[in-house]
């Protein structure tokens, strides 16, 4: 077993069927096979061992996909990261994966040669379409090194309710499983498919459903760095693409804009991430004449669990049924099922389930006490079982598709001086879905400065994190033990968010 042996396989059956598309490149899957095969030559070359994580800091380019197979061909487990991250971020995932080596796109690899350099680790820079023939050192490696099932693919830094990001250990069976279901369950690729990758490939649907399924099913997947909704329209047009994936905030994007397309050849569309608005649904279905599915799981779950799947009435609203190969249930605190109709929490268990969290034993007891995996969304089913999310459990921001994780900015906000107590809460936010406020309360005989200190913010966390709106509370609500009480954080009345 080793998740590379689809891309082996795909580019035996289909050589010159182009794989990947990007700005005017085209790959074709030889080509992307031969790549992949040099990266893992260089990183053998560097020192990297089967089994050792290897950190990739991408956007959206051929360099990621061929980054991340010649990793797994060399037996490594990749350490997927927004290229956005700060140095500090990045020195974060590597410290905690004990990454030994980092691949980089060199367009913006300056935060992982900073990191990689401070670290000792050797850095391997690609271009954004991937290394020249011969660029690389190292004797390319022809074979994937023999991998277990449950042996570590990828690792995934995401959050629950507390602490740092913690590293889901994702294994080759996990991603396989999950990529298979996808392609014969969801989106039923075949060769002949264009699938829009627009979803950032270091995050989980983007890897799975993007980037894997097409490996998987031999389709194409074009590559765009950055989510705009009138370049996606037009690569829609350009490239005839049949399956567009997308979080709900793209769909809105995409309803929202005045650019015009020929998006006829689209077949279907999934979103997932979070919560789809129904008017979005309705709305964007009648503007591009197109079907959404919309579905739901988490980079714990590699992330598919549940769907709205094409064989079967789609509900609105609702996340749809659990997926061949998963389970889910809904349940109460003591871990038993709540009836039909109730609200709970969504519990996971199946192949895509993660084999925990890397190097913490605790987290993973905790999260998965008896087999089952505690989301923290709360949901309610139907008669049917359709699932319907009703709120979130733990506080994860998703500003514009992306996690903020309030705990993290708060450990930031609390370096400031003059702050004394601060809560990081989402706010509604027209366009992003949420945006990222701080509540600050100011410590005695301190004064404070709220552009001072949204700068100070912004110098060390990455740009889709920092706190745009910051206002000063005297002090901040508290329960009875004297946890600062989130959701009971109200923001000023005139705060200008849209
Ligand atoms: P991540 O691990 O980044 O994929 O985030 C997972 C979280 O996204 C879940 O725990 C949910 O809170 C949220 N999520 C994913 N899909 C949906 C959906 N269809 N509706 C509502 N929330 C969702």
């Amino acid at each position: 077993m080793n998740l590379s042996r689809n891309l082996l396989d795909t580019a035996d059956r289909q050589p010159d069927r182009v794989a990947l598309r990007a700005g005017g490149t085209e790959i074709d899957y030889a080509s992307f096979l031969t790549a992949a095969r040099a990266v893992a030559g260089a990183l053998r070359d560097l020192g990297v061992e089967p089994g050792d994580r290897v950190g990739l800091v991408s956007a959206n380019a051929p360099a990621f996909p061929i980054g991340f197979y010649g990793a797994l061909i060399a037996g490594a487990a990749v350490v997927p990261m927004n290229p956005m991250l700060t140095e500090r971020e990045v020195t974060y995932y590597l410290e905690d994966s004990g990454a030994s080596a980092v691949i980089a796109l060199d367009e913006v690899a300056k935060a992982a040669r900073a990191a990689g350099e401070a670290k000792g680790l050797p850095l391997l820079e690609l271009p954004a379409a991937g290394p020249a023939e011969g660029q690389l050192a190292g004797e390319p490696v022809p074979e994937p090194v023999e991998r277990a099932d449950d042996d570590l693919a990828v690792i995934l830094y995401t959050s629950g309710t507390t602490g740092q990001p913690k590293g889901a250990m994702l294994t080759h069976h996990n991603l396989d499983s999950n990529a298979r279901t996808t392609v014969e369950a969801l989106i039923r690729t075949t060769p002949d498919d264009v699938i829009m990758g627009c979803l950032p490939l270091f995050h989980v649907f983007g890897l799975t459903c993007g980037l894997n399924a097409a490996v998987l099913s031999g389709a194409s997947l074009a590559l765009i760095a950055r989510f705009d909704p009138a370049a996606v329209l037009k690569i829609i047009e350009e490239q005839r693409v049949t399956v567009f994936e997308g979080v709900p905030t793209m769909y809105g994007a995409l309803l929202d804009t005045d650019a015009r397309a020929d998006t006829s050849s689209l077949r279907t569309c999934i979103s997932g991430g979070s919560a789809l608005p129904v008017e979005v649904l309705h709305a964007f279905e009648e503007k591009f004449d197109a079907t959404i599915l919309e579905g739901y799981g988490l980079s714990e779950t590699s992330p598919v669990a549940s769907f709205n799947q094409p064989d079967q009435e789609r509900r609105a609203g609702s996340i749809g049924l659990p997926v061949p190969g998963m389970e889910l249930r809904i349940v109460d605190d003591s871990g038993a099922d709540v009836p039909v109709g109730e609200v709970g929490e969504i519990a996971i268990r199946g192949e895509g389930l993660m084999a925990g969290y890397y190097g913490r034993e605790e987290a993973t007891a905790e999260s998965i006490p008896d087999g089952w995996f505690r989301t923290g969304d709360l949901a309610k089913a139907d008669e049917d079982g359709y699932l319907y999310i009703v709120d979130r459990k733990k506080q994860l921001i998703i500003r514009g598709g992306y996690n903020v994780y309030p705990r993290e900015i708060e450990e930031v906000l609390y370096q400031h001086s003059a702050i004394a107590e601060v809560a990081v809460v989402g706010l509604k936010h027209s366009r992003l879905g949420e945006e990222v406020g701080a509540a600050v309360s100011v410590r005695s005989g301190a004064e404070i400065d709220v552009d001072e200190v949204r700068a100070f913010a912004k110098e060390q966390l990455a740009a889709y994190k920092y706190p745009r709106h910051i206002w000063v509370v005297d002090d901040l609500p508290k329960g009875p033990t004297g946890k600062i009480l989130h959701r009971e954080v109200v923001p000023p009345e005139d705060l200008p968010v849209e």
